[in-house]
């Protein structure tokens, strides 16, 4: 079938209602500025689902960091988009203005030439992430062990996709089929989603991130969609094999453990999360029991969008009080999250 024949196809879909989400933030940001969404009938509806590491992180979380930031001769590094992101009361970057004392990297590896400059400091790192960057902590823990610099912590919001899906299918997402999330696949392999289409008789399609990529894996969708196929289908054999990168997952499973942790607005998804192992206890800031989730707004919806049962236009705050330049809530403060994307395509 000819490119052009697929874009017809998807532009004048004229069945049922087809309701299509995808779990990945990069994808969320790739939908947006490809446009894919002008493409699609009005039959299609892509919704963006809870794959944006950043936007799930739960404000407890956030207050654990500015508390560490604010103690005696203890910094926070971290990535520029957890600065931004509402704790219950304020965010890093608040924290850092009244003294907090916070570094914004672009590794977790430059950690290691901190800590060893500074000996009489200790570095924790705001460890956020899926399956695909939980890698690169364990990387850095392989240095911190092997230079044996003992003032390197990590604060684990590490989360893992099945338990997300899942918990969108068992709590009414209504969702006909998911857009499996490309750098994830690549470390777990394809059928780590074959469990999940079994159980809920959803399609999977794992797709890239160009447009032609994103086009060719939701008409692929869309067909298993019509056709009842609850299947796994890879669309991006480029990168992503069927099986895992044993390696990698071995490298994960020395370090981390299954935990049951909080995802924002969605609350408790058990075994969804990382937590050290007892054996690296000593490199852990104190990630275990970081439950609370309070919204700074209450009017923010973001669980909801996140849910797939509201989009960013239905909250109230969206392109009003909340922008990417005043968050009110983590959806749009990354540009992987769903309201970012939203307030970007219409302004
Ligand atoms: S890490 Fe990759 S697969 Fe995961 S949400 Fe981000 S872009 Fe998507
Ligand atoms: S627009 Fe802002 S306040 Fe509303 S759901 Fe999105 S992040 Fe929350």
């Amino acid at each position: 079938m000819e490119f052009s024949e697929i874009v017809d196809f998807l532009r004048n879909y004229d069945g049922k209602p087809i309701r299509l989400m995808e779990v990945c933030g990069s994808h969320t940001h790739a939908i947006a500025t490809h446009g894919i969404r002008d493409i699609l009938s009005d039959k299609i509806q892509l919704l963006s689902g809870p794959g944006c590491p950043v936007c799930v992180t739960p404000t407890a979380y956030i207050d654990k960091l500015i508390d560490i930031c604010l103690e005696p001769n203890t910094t926070v590094t971290t990535f520029g988009d957890l600065l931004r992101v509402p704790g219950s009361k304020e965010s890093l970057n608040e924290a850092k203005g009244r003294g907090g004392s916070v570094e914004m990297v672009y590794s977790p590896m430059d950690v290691l030439a901190l800590a060893k400059n500074h000996p009489d400091r200790e570095y924790v790192f705001a460890a956020v992430g899926f399956e695909t960057t939980a890698p690169v902590y364990t990387l850095l823990l392989d240095n911190a062990i092997a230079k044996g610099l003992s003032n390197i912590k990590i604060l684990t919001a590490l989360k893992t996709m099945p338990g997300a899906i899942s918990y969108l299918c068992d709590n009414g997402a209504q969702i006909d089929g998911f857009i499996a999330p490309g750098h994830v696949s690549a470390v777990t392999g394809a059928d780590y989603f074959n469990d999940l289409a079994d159980k809920y008789s959803i399609p999977f399609a794992v797709s890239g991130f160009g447009a032609k990529e994103l086009v060719i894996g939701i008409y692929g969708l869309v067909q298993m969609v019509i056709n009842n196929q609850p299947q796994v289908k890879n669309y991006y054999t480029s990168v992503v094999e069927q099986g895992q990168n044993d390696i990698i997952v071995s490298q994960l499973n020395k370090y981390f453990r299954p935990a049951d942790v909080v995802w924002r607005g969605m609350g408790i998804i058990p075994g969804s999360g990382l937590l050290l192992r007892d054996e690296y206890a000593s490199f852990d800031a104190g990630s275990d029991g970081l439950d609370e989730d309070n919204k700074r707004n209450k009017a923010c919806r973001c669980g909801d969008i996140l849910m797939g049962k509201a989009t960013p236009k239905d909250c109230p705050l969206f392109g009003k009080v909340c922008t990417p330049m005043t968050p009110e809530g983590a959806c749009m403060v990354s540009e992987e999250g769903a309201c970012f994307n939203n307030y970007l395509i219409n302004n």
